[in-house]
């Protein structure tokens, strides 16, 4: 069986004590793979070889930063096939997803802060007599960057190429459930020409590995995208310590359907934002809120669409959802659905598993489930399922739109669909969510800030946003 083992210093290795965990395939629900599981002893020799190689790294020329991220990223284009084959393998989704999506989004986020890099600039201050202020904006350290499975390698991208950059080192966990690509990077990274120490990969369990990682002393910034439990958790370890924290948490982003929206297109698009990747994007709305007058007409036309919905084995070309990541997450996903039927919402589609044939009988499959009659208080408004679950309500205005919306402890993204633009603006500028899309949904552009409000994150990240938090300010204030 293959073993998935640490990249240290340039090296591989899985430590002395070796508590394998086993890493299984969500299509089939086999064990393929084995997990070396990190504990201190490993978390601690990977730091220090961060530490170690921070002096050299954050010395080294911009240009040589940046040659390594666009060597890596091009290292990564010429394998995309093995790549997307592998994330699909073990993450269960549809191959021609990670094709199109998340191999080809990994490579984009190393290009782009390679080139961000290039063209970074700072703050001067100028007073009229006195003197003259400018900004320095230095590398911090050893950056540990913690990802979660649900889009393994272009999440686990999106934190080590802005952190490597501007200059720290890195040790980066990917998650237990979803470490394989992680671990084909790490066998390009020599390639890449980075020098030994600078990028490290650590794998195993987030209690094990992630905690060990996140309170090492030698620490000094964590950037982590997860579930807003263990957000919490990390949290009062880092904050303590007085580590850099950037959080990314959970969602239960809303939907919001006017009656003059462009009305196929939208239904199209809603059935899209709910359902891809299983349901597991935290931008997916899971909330769908539509205009008392089109209500009936926009249910029967998005039940029509989700029942075409082909759920199947990842590898099938003809699939647009393939397995749940994992058992743990079905059961969640099921016992939501249960939950929904004794709070007394009416199921219009879905709610079940799927028994597969053959190879795939024991695959995580799962039904695109709407429901409909479920008030916003109720534990599926309210919390978020990460899988291909939706709810459907009903509202009459703009205002009260706007106040369903935001009624929740969660605020990461909206999406708004009106052929109103006064109605878009006003609610854009309404809604508390970091993220706001008008008449689209995951068009993402990497130059802007990418976040959440309230309990789905603290800062933002993407563009200069992440460019300013992997790095100290230094202010310089020379006399005139
Ligand atoms: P988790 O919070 O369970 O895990 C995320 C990462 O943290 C994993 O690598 C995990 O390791 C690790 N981890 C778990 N516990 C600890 C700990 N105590 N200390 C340090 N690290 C730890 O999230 P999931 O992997 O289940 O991902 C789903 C969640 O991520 C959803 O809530 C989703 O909304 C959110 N998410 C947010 C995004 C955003 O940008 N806001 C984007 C994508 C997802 P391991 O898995 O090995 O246990």
């Amino acid at each position: 069986m293959e073993q998935i083992t640490h990249f240290i210093n340039g090296k591989f290795e899985s430590g002395s004590q070796v508590n394998w965990i086993d890493n299984i395939e969500p299509a089939t629900g086999k064990v393929y793979s084995i997990i070396a599981n990190a504990q201190e002893e490993i978390v601690n020799k990977a730091v220090i070889a961060a530490e170690f190689a921070f002096d050299n790294w954050s010395n080294a020329s911009r240009s040589f930063r940046s040659a390594c991220l666009n060597k890596l990223a091009n290292l990564v284009e010429q394998n995309l096939p093995q790549f997307a084959a592998a994330e699909t393998k073990d993450n269960g989704k549809p191959l021609h997803v990670a094709t199109a999506v998340d191999i080809p989004r990994a490579i984009s986020n190393l290009r782009f802060f390679a080139s961000a890099i290039l063209h970074q600039s700072t703050e001067a201050h100028e007073d009229d007599q006195l003197a003259i202020n400018f900004t320095l904006r230095q590398p911090i350290g050893v950056v540990a960057c913690i990802s979660p499975w649900n889009l393994p390698l272009y999440l686990f991208t999106w934190k080590v190429a802005p952190a490597l950059a501007v200059g720290n080192t890195v040790v980066a966990k990917p998650s237990e459930i979803t470490p394989y690509t992680a671990f084909l990077l790490s066998k390009l990274i020599n390639d890449a020409g980075f020098p030994a120490g600078v990028f490290n990969i650590v794998h195993g369990t987030g209690v094990d590995c992630g905690e060990a990682l996140v309170n090492h002393p030698k620490v000094k910034a964590i950037t982590f995208t997860g579930g807003t439990k263990t957000g919490s958790r990390i949290a009062s370890i880092a904050a303590p310590q007085f580590k850099k924290l950037s959080l990314e948490l959970g969602g239960k982003n809303p939907t919001l359907v006017f009656d003059d929206c462009d009305f196929d297109a939208t239904v199209s698009e809603v059935a899209r934002s709910s359902f891809s990747n299983q349901g597991q994007i935290c931008l997916c709305g899971s909330r769908i809120l539509i205009q008392r007058n089109i209500y009936n007409r926009f249910r029967d036309a998005l039940i029509e669409k989700v029942k075409k919905i082909k759920v199947g084995q990842p590898f099938n070309p003809d699939v647009q959802m393939g397995a749940l990541v994992s058992a743990t997450q079905l059961e969640k996903v099921k016992a939501f659905v249960q939950q929904a039927l004794q709070d007394g919402g009416m199921l219009l589609t879905g709610g079940n598993q799927i028994y597969l044939s053959e190879e795939f009988e024991h695959g995580y499959y799962f039904e695109p489930t709407v429901f409909e009659g479920l008030n916003n208080q109720s534990a599926i408004n309210q919390e978020e399922v990460f899988g291909p679950v939706i709810t459907l309500q009903v509202f009459d205005n703009v205002d009260e739109a706007i106040a369903i919306a935001n009624d929740s402890n969660y605020g990461l993204a909206a999406s708004v669909w009106t052929q109103n633009i006064t109605t878009a603006n006003r609610v854009a500028e309404k809604l508390k969510t970091g993220i706001v899309w008008i008449n689209c949904w995951m068009l993402r552009d990497l130059r802007t800030p990418f976040g959440g409000m309230k309990n789905s994150g603290v800062g933002r990240e993407g563009g200069w946003e992440a460019i300013r938090f992997f790095t100290e300010a230094k202010n310089v204030c020379i006399k005139k």
